[in-house]
């Protein structure tokens, strides 16, 4: 340490000596305590008046304990599944269930599409596309005998469909997604990423925060129009589905659909309800509410949710609809809550591998956790992919 450094200059030793001094006066200590003592009243009182300003305790009530009614879950596979003869059936209603929460029209027709521009890169070919109000990107592989199995690619929260491609930054979140859509391409699927709803550039002010921006107040007027944002994203993600299985490059031969984290979501949504689709990946991730409920704090449970869903089940429930087709999913050791606690806890993979069990389908629900973040295992995804899409 340099000389001087750290110690007091010479003039505030002398104020603070001066202050001191002050407090031995009974009048001028008697004034400071009624300040301090003022100050801790105002606090509590502002605490008292804004609950926001109370500290959550770290170990939450069971929030679905409170005012809520007894008989919640009526439709999940813990509650109304013995054995295999109920199976089918209850997947049947769960189906119908979720299909209505969402307001959903299943078996969309095939939309048409416009060729906006196609340009050539390296092992692809990138075809910007427009269908109905959804913008999107075809990536055609180079040097493969067609047909080849389709990926459709379904995106989270951030700048959306051209970082799933590589052609933009992702400068809000993590790079959890960025190139996904090009890295596939290059290893031969051809790939579908399409631009949901209030996500990436159909988000219109992603600078101020994509969970308190637009896309969540959107979310918010829907909720009180009846309607979902998770409803018109999953729309659009079954029209694009029906897109991707009508391409020539693609047709009689299967696709699959992967996300991450709200895409991840939409991803086994669309699976569970599309018995076509002939694998799934959810990236983190499937996540049990009634496990997590410290998360339904944030934001997030609020506008990206499927509405009324825990009148009848849990989300594990309905990525379970998607047994006994291929099944992976991932989360990363190193993401934050609540991901990494299902990472470690595999609260949703145990629920959902009894009903894998049920099918006699065990082999076909894959978990796997990476040591990276909230992100996708890109080898995890090809491995996959190639041993079941193939
Ligand atoms: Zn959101």
């Amino acid at each position: 340490m340099g000389p001087g450094l750290g110690r007091p200059k010479r003039g505030e030793n002398e104020l603070m000596r001066y202050l001191l001094n002050q407090l031995k006066n009974p009048i001028v200590f008697l004034l400071a305590a009624c300040c301090i003592l003022l100050f801790f009243a105002f606090v509590f009182q502002t605490a008292r008046s804004n609950p926001n300003l109370i500290t959550l305790p770290k170990s939450p009530p069971n929030y679905l304990a409170l005012r809520t009614p007894e008989d919640v879950l009526k439709l999940s596979f813990d509650n109304l599944v013995q054995d295999k003869e109920d199976l089918e059936s209850w997947k049947e209603e769960l189906r119908i269930k979720v299909t209505s929460l969402l307001r959903l029209e299943l078996n969309p027709p095939v939309p048409d599409y416009v060729m906006l521009s196609s340009v050539r890169k390296e092992g692809y070919d990138l075809i910007h596309i427009q269908y109905e109000r959804i913008p999107g990107y075809i990536l055609v592989p180079h040097d493969v005998n067609y047909p080849v199995p389709g990926v459709l690619i379904l995106a989270g929260h951030g700048h959306g469909a051209g970082t799933l491609i590589g052609e933009q930054e992702e400068v809000l979140y993590a790079d959890g997604q960025v190139d996904i859509g090009q890295y596939l391409a290059q290893e031969g699927y051809v790939v579908l990423v399409p631009e949901l709803d209030t996500l990436g550039s159909r988000a219109t002010d992603l600078a101020s925060g994509i969970h308190t921006g637009t896309h969540a107040r959107y979310g918010t007027l829907l909720s009180m129009l009846g309607y979902s944002s998770l409803g018109i994203q999953a729309q659009e993600a079954l029209t694009s589905a029906e897109l991707l299985k009508s391409l020539d490059w693609v047709r009689d031969l299967p696709i699959g659909v992967i996300g991450l984290s709200t895409g991840s979501h939409l991803s086994f949504i669309v699976a569970a309800l599309d018995p076509e689709i002939k694998v799934a990946h959810s990236a983190s991730g499937v996540l049990s509410t009634i496990h997590l409920q410290e998360w339904l704090t944030t934001p997030e449970y609020i506008h990206d949710q499927i509405p009324g869903l825990l009148e009848w089940a849990d989300q594990p429930d309905v990525a379970g609809l998607i047994s006994p087709r291929p099944f992976l999913m991932t989360y990363g050791n190193q993401e934050g809550k609540p991901f990494s606690i299902e990472a470690k806890r595999k609260y949703s993979y145990n629920y959902i591998k009894a009903i894998y069990e049920m099918d006699q389908a065990e082999g076909n629900l894959v978990f796997k956790t990476h040591e990276g973040g909230h992100q996708y295992s890109k080898e995890i995804v090809k491995d996959f992919l190639d041993e079941y899409l193939r």
